[in-house]
């Protein structure tokens, strides 16, 4: 379709007089927001409807992408640009008197997840749709999203997101395609005349499962898939059992808020029963669209993917067993052959603290189906495999045990692929641990290693940048990422290396001046902006930057003249809610940036700023202004990382460990052109083999850790008397889980090779670029692709639209 700035005009005035009775003149942000998005719609809704039917007719194997978490951000510039008119809306707001970006400024970010696994999501379902994939997303619409953070004393402080106050353009409320959902009570098996067993229920309840779908629009290739996210409602029939208000908002608050406080039985239950909602709806919908195919149920998998991410939609496996033996009467054999080539797993975490389980007697109460036929599966699994594996093998991989079902396992043995997220990752999950499931099933595991959709890291968020890209090779990088390697050839030459600087020091210009805006410190854009945004959390050590960053104030505590390169570190973080130990780590943060920043000793050579309720808006705001990307988790303990990604794309340089995708960064882009330091995976697993770290003995052997450390407690880092002291424990009394200071002066090290690359300027802006050359085989496209080619066996459908067009 195309859209003329003459057509656009004229339909916002229209539009914007129907909606709110006035003239576009008149018309605040908010409003021309909303009616912006309500025109934008009208742009895609054809292709919406069209790329469904065409699935539907020429009967294309789509997959659906199970979620807990999805994290789009804002959606308008994003939905321009894959729709190929954000230039016409642009010029076309310029000339009625507006501007985008204030129009822009208006969309609340929509934060239904809490970081890394939830932006992936997100991801993916952008490269799906641009790589004219036929993929859906399944999840939950939250009625609040992720906390809104902010600091109060140095501490953080968590606000409900009210993301929907004022309503929410993209979704539509499709209560046609409700579904049913049954909980709670008692469930037993009836005989049939026939033989077969039916369930009867006592005492279950009934909700019903709204879907709200909004389009998730391809870059520029017409195609337009689905996300559908599913809202918690009183079925009429119910009606009559939800007499009091209390009642009812027990049962709303099933979809109101994302990770309910899991420290209580209360949350603990909402959790779970949110966890089998979107499963439920999901799998229900996908099976009675399966069903208006006419195809046999055993040729499901022909038709049908299902993708579990991470463990939290794992009863997907029970669920599509479930229906398909009780509502569709199908053998448990039958069943389950289908089942297990439907579904695909990704796991995302090694810790094991992190690996999902759930008590009998709760899934029991909550979901006795569901229970008895995980019970089932694991009974069969267990005669199956122990006639071929010792028993001790089988008692670990089975998902039964210990009074409580292990998702991962079910989620393994349920479906046909394993994979891990980065290759690093996958290696540990095959060799360390998920080895049983390897000797097991050794054909089902693969590596898929984590991408960033390059449309919104670098053409929406970093514009200077992707304008000079399209004058240096032309713009056939905004389609295929990969041609950003044509940036290479110009690695030699001046003006572009000068003009790559050039762009980032605009981008620092506009960061600083966000920052002035935001917090009131002030900050030079020849400083060199070193930046650490992710989860705040123990294993990526934010607490080895903040050592460094006290190292540096001590030294120029001791040697006031000491010559610097000015660096100006910025965090962007949210703390868990009940994570006391990583807000004692933001507090002690904040608290040494009014220590740093208000010494007149400093004279500016150190600043540091910790941003306030890190979100996708705020990285997209961060990252193009970044000179240092700070990757410094613990090896083996990241999975794969994002942020890596997006940061080396926006010409970063990586100072990271040897851990996650960090590992495969390093391959692009030659050891010369990233920072590397610390333990390597091995040297940490010798020490846990060995069992010989001693924090204390680094402690003792090192006077500037000395140092360092006891400004935690000695009152030098003021305001932190709690705080500190938990922190200075956790180092030397609990010893140091995660190496910080076995890994502190090889990051200094890193950290002073860092400065002495910044002052060779041509060197500098060499790695930049050979960064930037380099991200694009970190494009989400590539990772969708192979997702699609060797777990979900899709194929694009623009093939044939092309010839069409
Ligand atoms: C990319 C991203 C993340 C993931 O960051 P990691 O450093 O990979 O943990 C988290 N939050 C937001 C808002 C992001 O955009």
């Amino acid at each position: 379709m195309k859209i003329t700035k003459k057509v656009f005009k004229e339909e916002m005035i229209q539009r914007l007089k129907e909606k709110y009775a006035m003239d576009i003149s008149d018309a605040t942000p908010q409003e021309l927001f909303h009616v912006l998005g309500s025109v934008v719609k009208t742009y895609y809704a054809d292709d919406w409807v069209q790329t469904w039917k065409d699935y539907l007719t020429e009967e294309t194997k789509q997959v659906y992408y199970f979620s807990i978490e999805f994290l789009p951000g804002k959606m308008l510039k994003s939905n321009l640009l894959n729709l190929g008119i954000l230039d016409t809306v642009r010029d076309g707001l310029t000339e009625l008197g507006f501007s985008l970006d204030d129009i822009v400024d208006q969309e609340k970010d929509m934060a239904l997840g809490n970081g890394g696994l939830g932006r992936l999501a997100s991801c993916f379902m952008d490269s799906i749709a641009s790589c004219g994939l036929p993929g859906n997303g399944n999840g939950i619409r939250y009625d609040y999203g992720l906390f809104k953070q902010r600091f109060v004393d140095g501490y953080q402080v968590e606000l409900p997101d009210e993301w929907l106050n004022n309503g929410n353009v993209w979704e539509v409320r499709k209560e046609s395609k409700a579904i049913d959902v049954r909980f709670g009570g008692d469930v037993y098996m009836m005989p049939l005349a026939d033989g077969r067993l039916k369930p009867v229920y006592e005492n279950s309840r009934l909700i019903k499962a709204v879907p709200y779908d909004t389009a998730m629009v391809g870059y520029q290739n017409d195609v337009v898939n689905t996300l559908r996210l599913w809202s918690v409602e009183i079925p009429a029939s119910e009606e009559s059992k939800y007499r009091s208000l209390e009642d009812r908002r027990e049962l709303e608050d099933l979809t109101a808020v994302l990770y309910p406080d899991d420290s209580n039985e209360r949350g603990r239950r909402i959790r779970l029963l949110q966890e089998y909602f979107f499963v439920s709806a999901g799998v229900q919908s996908i099976v009675r669209y399966f069903k208006k195919l006419n195809k046999p149920l055993t040729t499901m998998s022909q038709s049908i993917a299902i993708h579990i991410n991470d463990t939290h939609p794992a009863l997907c496996v029970p669920e599509m067993m479930r229906i398909l033996l009780d509502e569709c009467d199908l053998s448990w054999e039958q069943a389950w052959e289908i089942t297990v080539k439907v579904m695909s797993y990704t796991n995302h975490t090694i810790m094991s603290e992190a690996l999902e389980k759930w008590p009998i007697e709760l899934m029991q109460d909550l979901l006795p189906r569901m229970y008895q036929i995980i019970e089932e599966i694991d009974r069969r699994f267990v005669n199956q495999y122990r006639k071929y594996y010792e028993a001790d093998l089988i008692e670990r991989t089975r998902i039964i045990r210990n009074g409580q079902v292990h998702m991962a396992n079910l989620a393994i043995i349920g479906s046909h692929s394993t994979n891990g997220v980065a290759k690093l990752h996958t290696d540990l999950l095959k060799n360390v641990v998920l080895h049983d499931f390897y000797v097991i099933f050794p054909g089902r595991f693969n590596n898929k290693t984590n991408g960033i959709a390059e449309r919104r890291w670098l053409q929406l968020s970093n514009e200077p940048l992707a304008k000079l890209l399209d004058k240096t090779i032309k713009t056939s990088w905004r389609q295929k990422p990969n041609d950003l390697h044509l940036l290479q050839n110009f690695v030699e030459d001046d003006a572009v290396l000068s003009a790559i600087e050039e762009a980032k020091y605009k981008n620092k210009v506009a960061l600083a001046q966000y920052i002035k805006e935001t917090t009131d410190i002030v900050v030079s854009p020849n400083a060199i902006f070193d930046v650490q945004i992710k989860r705040l959390h123990a294993y990526k050590r934010q607490l080895l930057n903040l050592l460094h960053i006290l190292k540096l104030y001590f030294d120029i505590k001791a040697k006031p003249d000491l010559q610097m390169e000015p660096r100006v570190f910025i965090f962007g973080a949210k703390a868990a809610p009940s994570y006391s130990y990583a807000k004692a780590i933001i507090k002690t943060i904040n608290e040494t940036a009014q220590l740093i920043n208000n010494d007149p000793d400093v004279k500016d050579r150190l600043k540091i700023v910790f941003l306030e309720n890190y979100n996708v808006t705020l990285a997209e705001r961060i990252i193009p202004a970044a000179d240092v990307s700070e990757q410094i988790s613990l090896a083996s303990k990241e999975a794969s990382g994002t942020s890596n990604m997006k940061l080396m794309l926006n010409g970063a340089v990586t100072l990271a460990t040897l851990d996650g995708a960090n590992i495969e960064i390093r391959d692009a882009v030659g050891k010369e052109n990233i920072v590397i330091f610390g333990l390597t995976e091995e040297e940490v697993y010798a020490y846990y083999h060995a069992q010989n770290y001693n924090a204390l003995g680094i402690y003792e052997d090192s006077p500037t850790i000395q140092k360092v450390l006891n400004a935690f407690i000695d009152g030098t880092i003021p305001n932190i008397q709690f705080e500190g002291q938990e922190i200075f424990d956790s180092l030397i009394k609990y010893n140091d889980e995660f190496f910080v200071l076995r890994d502190f002066d090889s990051y200094c090290l890193a950290q002073k090779r860092i400065e002495e690359l910044y002052q060779d300027k041509r060197r500098w802006q060499q790695i930049s670029l050979i960064n930037i050359a380099n991200a694009g085989k970190f494009s989400a496209d590539h990772t969708v692709e192979r997702y699609a080619e060797d777990i979900w066996q899709i194929e694009p459908v623009f093939a044939h639209k092309e010839l069409t067009r």
